[in-house]
């Protein structure tokens, strides 16, 4: 009888581990780590070279999960809120209203994790900062097919390589957002 129960328990037990890569359980260096942190969860390929992550520390970080892609040339921690996600794989950080809506979530206490585009948007349009010689913003559809995601409303793209220098990589200042907010022409 016992042992009836204890393989029931074991046939219970999620398996999924053994059937790929852990998805986010990996470990991180020190040195990635404070990068990560200092530039709010979202660093560069070649910023993780210049502490000494080579192509294939790269690529094992990525099979563990320990990093994740969230653009061309540029990883994130896997726990970058999706809407961070989806403004940087635009061309940068929340920008105008979204960054204010995301500083007054935050400031409300709101874990970011849990933060959905209707949190940022009455729309479902995100604001988000560029810098000023972006060559292009990629297409919804091509996101939406590039990353399995739902596809998203085009985004409102404000501009200027100093707003997007002004904050991190997850939203501009909220000073800069207030101007911005004031100025545009999508709210
Ligand atoms: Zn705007």
């Amino acid at each position: 009888m016992r042992r009836e129960v204890s393989e029931r328990r074991a046939k219970r037990r999620p398996t999924n581990s053994y059937s790929g890569a852990p998805r986010g359980t990996g470990f991180l260096p020190n040195s990635v780590l404070r990068l990560l942190h200092r530039h709010g969860g979202i660093v560069s390929t070649s910023e993780l070279r210049s502490v000494h992550v080579d192509q294939t520390h790269l690529e094992l970080l990525r099979y563990y999960g320990s990093l994740q892609a969230v653009r061309q040339g540029w990883h994130c921690h896997p726990s970058l809120p999706d809407v961070n996600r989806l403004a940087w794989r635009f061309g940068g950080p929340l920008a105008c209203v979204s960054a204010l809506a995301y500083y007054d979530a935050l400031d409300s206490g709101r874990e970011p994790t849990t933060l959905t585009l209707g949190d940022l948007s009455d729309d479902g349009r995100l604001h988000v900062c560029v810098v000023s010689n972006q060559p292009r913003i990629p297409g919804t559809a091509l996101l939406a097919r590039r990353w399995s995601i739902s596809e998203p409303r085009e985004p409102s793209i404000h501009w200027s390589t100093a707003a997007y220098r002004s904050g991190d990589r997850l939203a501009v200042a909220r000073h800069v957002a207030l101007l911005q907010a004031d100025r545009c022409d999508d709210t």
